[in-house]
């Protein structure tokens, strides 16, 4: 029977889309019903999970998927809690999925430091992270752990403050609240089975893995070209963001100037332009690149 590697991802959610979107930009196709728990990929030997994102490092850890994709603070979550004997392993943070675990608190406390926390009553779905931050801030307080609508326990006098996963603010501006300290900043994360793979999934992995790193480094990348005066070259240089070595070619008729050709990797912004202006640089066009493998 062919091997295939195994995949989980969140079926519907904050970490679905990325996820879909990341295997799409690795050329990998799903194809599956509506409502449907598994799929399957054409272009390569993999299976794809669609599941609740809490089952993922539990899957993956058990053997019962080979990789995975999570939120940070889910992952870490669990192995605070120390819920697998063997938890499986770290491969890639992922750049999406972005967010942040937020201690909040009522809005007319005024806010002064951690230990205003001595003794108070913290509501959280993730007491293992809103704990080992106490601990790091030297606070002894009551963790109490809620599944869901963390945000009304302060209302419904269960907690004086809440620990929760907080994007624009909103949901804790309706509850009287306000975030006060950061306690953990989480992105989708890349998780694998803790044993060691057959010869023929480490290859399907392996592949994977070139493409996911391809497009990773792809995302921010961009194709900058532009004329220079030919004593501009090294300052140019230097200045370009996470450029290797540039390509510099004569032009015709202007022995003083030369066009410079790079590959950006990191974000190539207004300012990068208006610096390079200033440096010299003239008709600078900069393109988006599709695909890259280094
Ligand atoms: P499930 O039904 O799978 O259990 P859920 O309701 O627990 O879903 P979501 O709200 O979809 O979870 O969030 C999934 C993950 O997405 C979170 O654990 C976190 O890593 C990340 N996340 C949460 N909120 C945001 C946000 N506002 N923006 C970006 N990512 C977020
Ligand atoms: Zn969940």
């Amino acid at each position: 029977m062919e091997e295939r590697l195994r995949i989980a991802i969140q079926k519907s959610g904050r970490l679905s889309e990325g996820s879909i979107d990341l295997l799409k930009s690795c050329g990998l196709k799903i194809s599956r019903g509506k409502d449907k728990l598994y799929g399957r990929v054409q272009e390569m030997p993999i299976d794809v999970l669609l599941l609740r994102d809490d089952d993922i490092p539990e899957f993956v850890a058990d053997d019962a998927c080979d990789i995975g994709i999570v939120g940070q603070n889910v992952f870490e979550e669990e192995r605070l809690a120390e819920a697998q004997e063997t938890p499986a392993l770290e491969v890639k943070p992922l750049g999406f999925a972005r967010c942040k675990l937020m201690l909040a608190a009522p809005k007319e406390w005024t806010f002064d430091g951690a230990a205003m926390l001595e003794g108070k009553r913290i509501a959280t779905s993730y007491p293992g992270l809103t704990k080992a931050w106490l601990e790091r801030e030297g606070v002894s307080a009551r963790v109490v752990t809620m599944k869901g609508s963390v945000e009304v326990a302060p209302r419904l006098k269960i907690a004086d403050a809440v620990c929760d996963i907080v994007s624009t603010g909103a949901t804790l501006d309706a509850n009287g609240l306000k975030p006060v300290a950061m306690v953990f900043e989480s992105e989708a994360l890349l998780i694998r089975n803790a044993k060691n793979f057959s010869a023929a999934k480490q290859a399907i992995f392996d592949a994977l893995m070139k493409r996911i790193n391809g497009v990773l480094t792809s995302k921010d990348a961009k194709y900058v070209m532009m004329n220079a005066p030919r004593e501009a070259i090294a300052a140019i240089t230097e200045f370009l963001p996470g450029a290797d070595a540039p390509t510099v070619l004569d032009l015709a008729g202007s022995p003083d100037k030369v066009a410079i050709h790079a590959v950006c990797r990191e974000s190539v912004f207004w300012d990068t332009l208006e610096q390079l202006k200033k440096l010299g640089a003239s008709a600078i066009l900069v393109l988006p690149i599709e695909k890259m493998m280094v």
